[in-house]
């Protein structure tokens, strides 16, 4: 059993697919992915989110406003609540600070980022959260509006072992895309054998960041069995301890999604 803890299902490039999501999602099936978990990224998208996840019992669903989607027009604690009635949502996100791409927006995304958390804390639902060149203004803002009950994920991580020794204190845990399999991330692969082996996740973040040898290729679900090929050997443990590992650590930080 493998679970791809990130994706973005409605993005997906499906030409070798005929079009078709479902060949794409049994694909993964055969490769042991047994769960996937499609994350939103605004409100544009939220409906297309939900509408796969409920098609896909294998499938589970977020809601929230990236950072690098943000508007003046700050999501609202109230909308955050409601959209996460919808069935199958499991977490919030993804959420948090994006100063590589997105450094002018700096300030309507903290006030984002802020009612994530706080809606976070009040449903205990745990936070997505991406995080990149903004290391101490994500920590400061998960110590001052996030609740360790409600901890959730720094996924596709790419930042040192101190942001990440810092989020696993506060509860998070850090979720590894197929960038760790990159030639150039040497300092991402000795995070990735820090890592405790019960807050490690893997992911795809398809369709980006298709791990080596697909890199540069549309990325899918099915992809995520390279990336946990990679840690386990970086880690020096079987393909198979670590993915049972990283599917009960997605089973225990998202625990409205079921392994039955
Ligand atoms: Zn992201
Ligand atoms: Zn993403």
């Amino acid at each position: 059993m493998l679970v791809d803890s990130h994706c973005h299902l409605d993005r997906l490039k499906l030409e070798n697919h005929d079009d078709a999501l479902d060949a794409a999602i049994s694909e993964a099936g055969a490769r042991g992915v047994s769960a996937m978990l499609c994350v939103c990224i605004s409100d544009e998208n939220r409906a297309a989110v939900l509408d796969i996840a409920q098609r896909f019992p294998q499938v589970y669903a977020s809601v929230g406003v990236h950072p690098t989607d943000v508007t003046d027009a700050v999501v609202s604690e109230a909308a955050l609540l409601e959209w996460a009635q919808s069935p199958k949502v499991v977490a919030l996100g993804e959420t948090g600070l994006d100063y590589y791409y997105t450094k002018d927006s700096a300030e309507v995304q903290q006030a984002s980022f802020a009612n994530h958390l706080r809606v976070g804390a009040k449903t205990g639902l745990p936070i997505i959260v991406h995080t990149r060149d903004a290391r101490e203004d994500t920590l400061r803002l998960i110590r001052e509006h996030g609740s360790t009950e409600s901890a959730g994920v720094l996924h596709c991580f790419t930042e040192n072992w101190e942001m990440a020794k810092q989020a696993i204190e506060l509860g998070y845990y850090i979720s590894f895309s197929g960038i760790v399999t990159f030639k150039n991330a040497v300092e991402l692969k000795d995070v990735a054998k820090r890592v405790p082996a019960d807050r490690i996740l893997v992911e795809t973040d398809s369709p980006y960041l298709a791990p080596v040898p697909y890199r540069g290729k549309p990325n899918e679900p099915k992809y995520v069995r390279e990336v946990a090929e990679y840690v386990a050997e970086l880690r020096g443990v079987s393909f198979d301890a670590l993915a049972e590992q990283t599917s009960a650590n997605f089973y225990a930080l998202f625990n409205k999604a079921s392994s039955a």
